[in-house]
């Protein structure tokens, strides 16, 4: 692709860990919660710390099982203590207390939920020029409203398609084309901008959109991958420094 690339009429936006900084709002709320968790379980918190990681990366690991549990994100936390206490040979089934921790986990998440440095001003900046903003999230649409809801940033958007409305999620080709038809934009003077590669670049450059990879987390392309994004960025503000803006 290259230097061929237009500059985009719209820009199509990942929510979590895009916009949002979602994986510092779940650590921070898992450290929370076995601090506060531990005593009760009779288990020493870094060790119930360590198990609950254990048990959060097999559970996240599975496709399948990731899109039953991100549809539930409250329960999922409450599921990830309990096979975390059964793991450490400390079964913990007491439902009200369940319930209580996955209450829990969400007042904190969303507590703990910070929008990136520069995403409103990126967002404001790509409007002002008159570019098209859509985004595409997967979730639950309850949970993943909140977010948007929280930050405000619905009037920002053109389009926002949450998969737990639309009823299937990235990388669904149709879920993209929803964007372009609803907008009336082609794939090629379209972006999409995401930290997931399979979800944000890979998904949507198979429509011919181009895929921008948000290396949030500064750790670079993993060797093992299906293919390579169009631009990398690390920060929201160098998007519109790239080559084609
Ligand atoms: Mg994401």
């Amino acid at each position: 692709m290259g230097d061929a690339i237009q500059t985009p009429r719209l820009v199509i936006f990942d929510l979590d860990d895009t916009l949002i900084q979602t994986h510092a709002a779940s650590s921070h709320t898992w450290r929370t919660l076995a601090e506060e968790f531990a005593p009760e379980a009779g288990i020493e918190e870094s060790v119930l710390h360590t198990a609950i990681d254990h048990a959060r990366k097999w559970f996240w690991a599975d496709a399948e099982r990731h899109h039953a549990w991100r549809l539930r994100m409250a329960e999922s936390a409450s599921e990830a203590l309990r096979m975390a206490a059964r793991d450490l040979g400390r079964p913990f089934e007491d439902a009200a207390r369940l319930q209580h921790f996955a209450d829990r986990y969400t007042k904190l998440f969303f507590e703990s939920l910070f929008l990136f440095p520069n995403a409103l001003d990126v967002l404001h900046e790509l409007r002002a020029r008159g570019t098209s903003l859509a985004m595409i999230t997967n979730g639950g649409a309850e949970w993943q409203r909140r977010k948007i809801n929280q930050h405000t940033l619905a009037p920002l958007f053109d389009c926002i398609i949450v998969e737990g409305e639309f009823g299937v999620g990235k990388p669904a080709p149709e879920i993209y084309r929803h964007a372009l038809d609803t907008l009336g934009v082609d794939a090629h003077d379209a972006w999409m901008v995401g930290d997931r590669l399979d979800w944000d670049v890979l998904g949507p450059q198979k429509l011919g959109i181009t895929g921008v990879w948000f290396d949030f987390a500064a750790r670079g392309l993993p060797e093992a991958r299906a293919g390579d994004p169009d631009r990398v960025i690390r920060a929201l503000a160098d998007l519109s420094k790239q080559p084609g803006f």
